[in-house]
């Protein structure tokens, strides 16, 4: 299969990026905040509003659509041969409280506009295109995130995500069938690709000033509870010598901490982001300190030798200061990588076109990652305006937007090959 179209009729082909931008500003009004930004909680009538209107442009595109048991959409265009498995993008379109108009949306317009682009061209593929719009990627109003992408991917079941409850105390099973949106219930079907075009969220792309963002892989996370055993003590008569402070000892773990990250850039991260003193009184030797460590490598070798530093420091400060630290992991999430000949098709394709690009790894979660455990799949990252997303000021290029879509649509074509 060669990644790197060459038909001549299908090397001129390019997106509408004036249709892209208006599809997302026709949807971004559905939700739409004063400030500018969007609110549409997974499963409300709001997210049915924009999940209808998305419907609504699928069929006048001339699609099928499909709904699963945890209310994913999927819209397909038919291709020469059926038989084979769809080449599938898509991302969401539920969004943050205070959420902007980019976030998972642009990955679902962008895909309905390479739909929009192969109907007015008139090309045929011969695998099947599809677009997806997964269900609650935000995780805002329920638990966990990437619920619709993590019960296809097999990541936990159905039956869970049907019974998880929102702070009222409304079911997603409820939500949905609310919303009419709860669909047939079965095996998740084949993926014979799957790309996804979303924002950075990170400030890297407009640091470089690269308009394509080759998404290596999704970085991987160890979280830990760290809790620090000192001696409370009178902060007057108890001499330095003599004193087993906890917060100081946490201190040079912070530190540490940092470290172990800074060692290994320019893909490792490490953050302590919450630190609990007791007693916390002005006058007294704190005793005793409870902190967070959230570390992320881009592969679980890299991950575990960051553990590994993390226990070793723990040990050693420990010894050096007479008191005791106990380290608890409580959340691991794998390292996820991407596909390769995806990966190779995205930067291929956006030299071809002439955009900068460069790798990138995903620092956050989406909805290709529980996908690339089931199917090959891949990432195109686009600039945010200064790395700012989860927020109603969230904004990007309509020109950045429109190269991300074109490297969407070549790399689509040639995972789906063109049928002339
Ligand atoms: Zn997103």
């Amino acid at each position: 299969m060669d990644l790197n179209t060459s038909a001549p009729s299908v090397a001129a082909l390019r997106i509408d990026g004036a249709r892209l931008w208006q599809s997302l500003m026709d949807l971004a009004r559905i939700g739409g905040t004063p400030k500018g930004g969007v609110c549409r909680l997974a499963l409300t009538d709001l997210d049915r509003q924009g999940r209808d209107l998305f419907a609504q442009w699928a069929r006048d595109a001339g699609c099928t659509l499909r709904v699963d048991a945890i209310g994913n959409i999927f819209a397909r265009r038919a291709g020469a041969d059926d038989s084979l498995p769809p080449v599938m993008t898509g991302s969401h379109i539920d969004t943050q409280p205070t959420g902007g108009k980019f976030d998972g949306n642009y990955g679902v317009m962008a895909g309905l506009e390479v739909l929009r682009t192969l109907n007015a061209a008139g090309v045929r593929t011969r695998a099947p295109i599809e677009v997806a719009v997964w269900t609650n990627e935000e995780g805002s109003r329920f638990v966990p995130v990437m619920m619709g992408s993590g019960v296809f991917a097999g990541a936990f079941t159905l039956e869970h995500a049907l019974a998880q409850r929102d702070a009222q105390g409304v079911s997603v099973g409820e939500a949905l069938a609310a919303i009419g949106y709860a669909g047939e219930a079965g095996p998740a079907p084949a993926v014979g690709a799957y790309f996804e075009a979303h924002i950075e969220q990170g400030p890297v792309l407009e640091k470089h000033g690269r308009v394509i963002g080759v998404v290596q892989a999704a970085l991987g996370q160890r979280w830990y509870d760290v809790t620090v055993h000192g001696m409370e003590a009178h902060a007057g008569p108890t001499p330095m010598e003599l004193r087993q402070d906890a917060l100081l000892a946490a201190s040079h773990l912070v530190a540490e901490v940092n470290r172990i990250a800074v060692n290994r850039m320019p893909h490792a991260r490490g953050t302590v982001g919450s630190l609990e003193v007791f007693p916390n009184s002005r006058n007294v030797i704190p005793g005793r300190v409870k902190f967070s460590v959230d570390l992320r490598a881009p592969d679980d070798a890299q991950l575990l030798d960051m553990d590994a530093a993390l226990r070793s420091a723990c040990a050693r400060i420990a010894a050096e200061r007479g008191l005791r630290v106990d380290v608890e992991q409580v959340v691991y999430f794998p390292p996820q990588p991407f596909t390769p000949h995806l990966v190779e098709a995205v930067r291929a394709n956006a030299a071809d076109l002439g955009y900068g690009s460069m790798d990138v790894v995903s620092g956050a979660g989406h909805d290709a990652v529980y996908v690339a455990r089931v199917a090959p799949a891949a990432m195109i990252f686009v600039p945010c305006a200064d790395g700012i997303s989860h927020n109603e000021i969230e904004d990007a290029e309509p020109a950045h937007l429109e190269a991300g879509c074109n490297v969407l649509l070549r790399a689509m074509l040639a995972a789906a090959e063109v049928v002339s």
